[in-house]
């Protein structure tokens, strides 16, 4: 799903906040991006969803080699095939769940009313069927979260991309976050969170320990899927 071949990237001003990252991420995972602040994880995440381009160091997501893709290109590649869901849950205020999601298919060719029966489908496969019409401030950051979620998924990505999806919430909405998850997980979509966190990171089936931009470990736990 995706290869990382000895990837730098160096920040305007000459910060490498990665240093010959080579890592490979099976169609199918579940893994957890794990490492203290500063040392690298959001600036691997950008590569990992074509946001940004790497300085040297080769990238392929879903069989498309990044540096032969226009930008146009990858917006297409990441609209169809990648979601994304951040610390913040980055939700339009004012704006009811159900079309916060709805307009996560605004550039998938897909009617108003089709959009929104796609967005009611996800909200409840993330147990929010309840809560369409609820505006973001109406809901807990745990919802929210949820709502992100439904909206990263609701086209069907291949791949999820989560940055410390549960840095801002209390444990228990935390857990209830990564079971949503690990359920799409189960459903077939590669899935790869990045958290400071250790415990969440436990609960994933492989850790990749980032440190100073590089790649301190990699082991893939053995896990027996149910
Ligand atoms: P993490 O997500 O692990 O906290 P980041 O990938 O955000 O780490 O940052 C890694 C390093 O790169 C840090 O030193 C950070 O200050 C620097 N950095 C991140 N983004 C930028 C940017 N857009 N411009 C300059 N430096 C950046
Ligand atoms: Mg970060």
């Amino acid at each position: 799903m995706i290869e990382l071949t000895d990837v730098t990237k160096t920040y305007p001003g000459g910060v490498r906040a990665l240093d010959g990252v080579t890592l490979t991420i099976g169609a199918g995972e579940l893994v957890a991006v794990v490492g203290p602040s500063g040392s690298g994880k959001s600036t691997l995440l950008h590569m990992l969803g074509t946001l940004d381009r790497p300085t040297s160091g080769g990238v392929v997501v879903d069989g498309y080699d990044v540096s032969r893709l226009s930008d146009r290109q990858l917006s297409a590649l990441r609209a169809t095939r990648i979601g994304f869901v951040f610390q913040q849950f980055h939700l339009a205020a004012g704006v009811p769940a159900l079309d916060n999601v709805a307009d996560g298919l605004l550039y998938a060719g897909v009617g108003l009313a089709g959009r929104r029966r796609r967005a009611q489908a996800a909200l409840e496969r993330v147990g929010l069927g309840h809560r369409l019409g609820h505006e973001p401030h109406e809901l807990s950051g745990g919802e929210r979260q949820r709502v992100a979620i439904a909206r990263a998924v609701v086209g069907g990505p291949a791949l999820l991309l989560a940055d410390e999806p549960t840095g801002n919430l209390d444990s228990a909405s935390g857990q209830g976050v990564m079971a949503v998850l690990r359920e799409l997980h189960a459903g077939g979509t590669t899935v790869v969170v990045i958290t400071h966190d250790a415990e969440v990171a436990a609960g994933l089936d492989r850790q990749v320990r980032v440190r100073d931009g590089r790649i301190e470990s990699d082991d893939a736990r053995v896990v027996t899927s149910s």
